[in-house]
């Protein structure tokens, strides 16, 4: 009878330990639900994000490399992008078999999806490219780039360049998504009062319907959601987060910098601060501001780095993984 007893406790003993490691497994082996709150903790600084979970990320990536090698294998999921380096010779010929493996447009690299965003998040090696304070004289060029390799990204706009405005219809038109940055980007006045931002949310909510023929879901504050530049009106970071999703909107900050709001000019500068900031994560939403030519300049080498790497780009959603910053007012 005690053997038996002490058998049972030995499997019980097992079982529990089975699950702890289960638990841990789930945390760090797949990207679901929990790793999200991972990115809720690193705020811009590249410090900080070197001092926090960054010696579990090269395991992740293996697990995600291991998972899409089998994805092909089975047949059950198919990467997206291939390269090409051969003259380009399809043209009209194209058929959906093609299409959906990826091919050759004028001989660059061309990124077709046959996996949903939920797919390849799981997968991990994403990539949302984010332009903020467009669209300016440089918007056109930069979505030339986007469009010769069929990558989509994501605009958080303003109103300030009325010259170019047109160009978010062009945005829309083209698969991008287009979000409510704020029509005039002024601090003192867009945090003045909940009244004053939401008064300037409507203006350039009704700015995007009116090129769109569409209302934006999505919401990039000014200065990011940790922003310290509203302090001047103590807390209203913590009220407006609040209000803009109980009013049905989701906000999305960035976890990967580029550096070109004044911290660089050089080219070659913001695209080594991206390709580092994307190495250290499975889901990386990098910022860029598209009233830079030299930013705007970064942006083709950063995809064809992508792509060569097996990673895609995608636009956000509101399905898109919550990146999030401490709020610091
Ligand atoms: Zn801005």
């Amino acid at each position: 009878m005690r053997a038996w007893l002490s058998v049972l406790k030995g499997v019980m003993a097992v079982g529990l330990v089975m699950a702890v490691l289960g638990i841990l497994f789930v945390d760090f082996g797949v990207v679901t639900d929990v790793p999200w709150e991972y990115f809720e903790q690193e705020i811009q600084g590249s410090t900080e994000i070197d001092s926090g979970p960054s010696e579990s990320a090269p395991e992740i990536r293996e697990t995600k490399e291991q998972d899409s090698q089998n994805a092909e294998e089975t047949g059950s999921g198919q990467l997206i992008v291939e390269t090409y380096t051969a003259e380009p010779t399809m043209g009209e010929t194209f058929t959906a078999e093609t299409e959906t493996q990826g091919m050759a447009v004028n001989g660059a690299l061309w990124q077709e999806l046959t996996l949903s965003e939920q797919q390849l998040i799981e997968r991990g090696k994403v990539i949302y490219l984010t332009f903020d304070d467009g669209p300016t004289r440089h918007t056109a060029e930069l979505l030339d780039i986007l469009a010769k390799y069929n990558v989509k990204a994501t605009f958080f706009v303003t109103g300030e360049s009325r010259d170019y405005v047109g160009l978010i219809g062009r945005a829309k038109e083209e698969g991008h998504t287009v979000g409510i940055h704020c029509f005039y980007h002024d601090y003192k006045t867009v945090y003045a009062s909940e009244r004053a931002y939401f008064a300037d949310m409507q203006m350039i909510d009704d700015l995007i319907f009116e090129q769109t023929g569409e209302r934006a879901e999505l919401v990039r504050f000014p200065g990011g959601s940790s922003n310290q530049v509203s302090r001047f009106n103590k807390g209203i970071m913590t009220r407006l987060t609040k209000l803009v999703e109980e009013k049905g909107y989701r906000y999305f900050d960035w976890n990967v910098l580029s550096g070109d709001a004044g911290e660089t000019r050089e080219t070659a500068e913001i695209i080594q601060n991206i390709k580092e900031g994307i190495l250290k994560k499975d889901i990386a939403v990098v910022l860029q501001h598209d009233i830079y030519d030299y930013s705007i300049a970064a942006v083709e080498e950063i995809i064809v780095w992508g792509m060569e790497n097996g990673y895609v780009f995608l636009p956000l959603t509101m399905d898109s993984p919550t990146i999030h910053h401490p709020i610091a007012n």
